[in-house]
């Protein structure tokens, strides 16, 4: 054999600066957390970062659910972990689809051989909980509501705390993504009696990407727990992956945990605390404030109403006569700049441009309006 040694140096990647829908910029502090010494996953200094993490995340989704942790993998994997361990074959599911999020929701029900029951708003628009009553009534066996929080394909964020509510009130569970609304908005896990949700490491935590943060609550796994096929998936099955996550008595194997990540995750969480919840949630409706009367003075329109605008993603009309591929492809090579392109129906047609963690701040408000400016009248 012999097989040409290929000469490829380090990989260095570009500076940007990321106002996109998602990864967010990630502080340095982080990426240094991230470069500290790997450790054996089962070494107990290691477990004892696991069980800080998971106190961390119960503060960050706002919940005192014990079955909080982070899923090795990202957002999608957070989601499939929900559907597959609640969605047995055969349950019904009322799926809301206001966005690329909520098709996907749709798709993981299908895929664990669930029913779904499918209310559609109009993309843009939050998911709009008159539907999702009459959808319950019409269905008075469906056993899951499965709604996006924050649709980050549109900028539109729903009623976390009516939905949950209609859930409960028929007797169903409730299945919340907050991938893109966990540490930008408020995300009220217990206050609003959400049973499960996922969320993701680098939106609005600003961590790298690859980890999914979940929570479960009692009623969510008692519905695991009953559950008469097993969780046809081995890696998602809760009940396996407990074994591993859940801390009481010895741990098992189960997978080997990406070490380094979850350094960067605990950091990323230290600085959600170190900050105060209150005070990030703020510090996004601020910033999206600046942007929002810049982007307006620029003359371009926002897609979503004032009163479901996610300040975290900001979705605007591309001004008439702007060739969408080459704006964005000004951004990046002219100001290391990336934003969001359209997604689905709104391709060619929107921007989303992502206020998120870190990336939620006044220098980028500033820097994104200066290239905005440049490429839509220069
Ligand atoms: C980004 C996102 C996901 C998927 O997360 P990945 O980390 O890309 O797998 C799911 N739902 C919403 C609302 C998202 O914004």
């Amino acid at each position: 054999m012999n097989i040409a040694k290929p000469a490829i140096p380090s990989f260095q990647p570009p500076r940007r600066t990321l106002m996109g829908p998602g990864p967010s910029d990630v502080p340095q502090r982080i990426l240094d957390a991230m470069a500290r010494p790997t450790i054996g996953h089962l070494d107990p200094a290691f477990t004892d970062m696991m069980e800080q993490t998971k106190a961390l995340l119960r503060y960050a989704f706002q919940t005192e659910n014990k079955l909080t942790f982070p899923v090795s993998g990202p957002g999608s994997v957070g989601m499939e972990t929900c559907f597959v361990n609640l969605v047995e074959p055969g349950d019904k599911v009322i799926v809301c689809v206001n966005g690329v999020f909520g098709g996907r929701m749709l798709e993981n029900v299908k895929r664990c051989g669930g029913v779904p029951v499918a209310v559609e708003d109009t993309w843009g628009s939050p998911v709009d909980p008159a539907k999702v009553e009459s959808a319950f009534v019409a269905n008075p066996d469906a056993r899951i509501l499965a709604f996006v929080h924050a649709e980050t394909s549109t900028g539109a964020q729903s009623d976390g705390a009516a939905l949950a509510a209609i859930a409960r009130k028929h007797g169903a569970l409730s299945i919340m993504d907050c991938v893109t609304s966990l540490g930008g908005t408020p995300v009220m896990i217990d206050a609003w009696s959400i049973d499960a949700a996922y969320s993701g490491s680098q939106k609005c935590l600003s961590c790298t990407p690859g980890l999914s943060p979940v929570t479960f609550g009692e009623r969510a796994l008692e519905k695991v727990k009953a559950r008469k096929s097993p969780v046809q998936s081995w890696f998602m099955d809760l009940n396996l992956v407990l074994g591993y996550w859940s801390g009481e008595g010895k741990r098992t194997y189960h997978h080997t945990a990406p070490i380094n990540p979850l350094y960067g995750l605990h950091e990323a969480l230290v600085m959600l605390a170190e900050e105060g919840i209150e005070n990030a949630w703020a510090r996004h409706r601020a910033n999206h404030e600046a942007l929002k009367a810049g982007i307006e003075a620029l003359g371009m329109r926002f897609v979503v109403n004032a009163t479901a605008r996610l300040p975290q993603l900001n979705s605007v009309y591309i001004p008439e006569g702007i060739d969408d591929a080459l704006a964005r492809g000004r951004l990046l090579s002219e100001f290391d700049l990336e934003i969001g392109a359209g997604l689905g129906v709104l391709a060619g047609k929107i921007w989303r441009i992502g206020l998120m963690g870190y990336s939620a701040k006044p220098a980028n408000v500033e820097y994104c309006l200066k290239a905005l400016t440049a490429v839509t009248k220069g």
